[in-house]
């Protein structure tokens, strides 16, 4: 056992000693998995409930672990985080689904948004407005094309950093999200100051839908807020016809979820939306 001071110890055992070699094991992994082209995206459809034609899809990394099989984000992210390998992979993310993006529209599938999800610790140590822009140029894709999903984490900092960040964005030309909404900070005061275009009610909201008033009260509230400052609004995370229902009759603009498709590579979305368009 080992003294931290003011009369507080803590216990090394055997188990929290192979999770930490496990760990470092994972993070040695995940170091050589961008080198060895180990990733790759999945692509999940945001359909319009007006006209019911898919206007885009939400980039979702998945990694093909050389034992271990797909891992789903889950699975490593917070180990990229703490390790800074987040950022390498991050940009990989957006080169490859702003290339994909550009193969698609030229490819005649029509005005797909591919939207790319980015991380706070981004934000903190990179110039992200620099390397969307090169990204972009270097793609051919039109930037209106590319949506950025960030959390409120991001959008409560008043770090000068992060506001330079988000001015050079708009300047670009590319839309940003806010990512499950209404899990992170009440705060509202960032959609006022962001140039914002599109909230995306967390799907835990749209999971409660069936259980009672409450979940319903709060997606209404979300809708009728996001539509008074101008913004689309998308939920997340719908698995049933029922869910979809409401949502329409709530006005809603986009939804995204199992129920139309679980988030497939790239081919296969292509098929899908060929079969479905069709
Ligand atoms: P997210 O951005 O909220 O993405 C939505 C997650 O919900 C995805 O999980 C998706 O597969 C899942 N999902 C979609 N529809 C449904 C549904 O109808 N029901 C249920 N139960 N789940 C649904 P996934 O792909 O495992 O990603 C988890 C999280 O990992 C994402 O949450 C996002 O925060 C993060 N993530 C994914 N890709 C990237 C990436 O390239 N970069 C970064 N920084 N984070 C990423
Ligand atoms: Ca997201
Ligand atoms: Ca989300
Ligand atoms: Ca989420």
């Amino acid at each position: 056992a080992k003294s931290l001071g003011g009369g507080t110890w803590r216990f090394f055992s055997a188990d929290m000693a192979s999770h930490a070699s496990k760990a470092a094991q994972l993070e040695s992994e995940l170091r050589s998995a961008v080198k060895r082209h180990e990733f790759e995206l999945h692509y999940q459809p945001f359909v319009d409930l007006r006209t019911n034609r898919v206007v885009g899809a939400e980039a979702l990394l998945r990694w093909h672990h050389p034992d271990r099989g797909l891992l789903r984000p889950d699975a490593f992210l917070g180990l990229a985080e703490e390790s800074g390998l987040i950022m390498a992979i991050n940009e990989w993310v957006l080169r490859e689904a702003c290339r994909q993006g550009a193969a698609w529209q030229r490819a005649g599938l029509g005005a797909l948004r591919v939207a790319v999800n980015l991380s706070p610790i981004q934000f903190q140590r990179q110039k992200v407005g620099e390397l969307v822009r090169d990204v972009l140029l270097e793609s051919g894709l039109q930037p209106d094309l590319l949506e950025l999903e960030l959390t409120e984490g991001i959008l409560i900092s008043h770090d000068e950093q992060v506001i330079t960040e988000m001015e050079s964005l708009r300047s670009l030309g590319v839309s940003l999200s806010v990512d499950d909404f209404g899990t992170g900070y009440s705060s509202l005061n960032y959609i006022r100051n962001f140039p914002l275009h599109r909230l995306k009610i967390d799907s835990s909201f749209v999971r409660d839908l069936a259980h009672g008033p409450r979940a319903l009260a709060i997606v209404r509230t979300i809708i009728d807020l996001g539509h008074i400052l101008n913004l689309q609004v998308l939920a997340e995370g719908v698995e049933e016809e029922a869910q979809l229902a409401v949502l329409q009759a709530e006005g809603c603009d986009e939804v995204q979820g199992y129920y139309f498709s679980r988030p497939i590579p790239p081919d296969a979305f292509v098929e899908w939306l060929l079969a479905r368009e069709a």
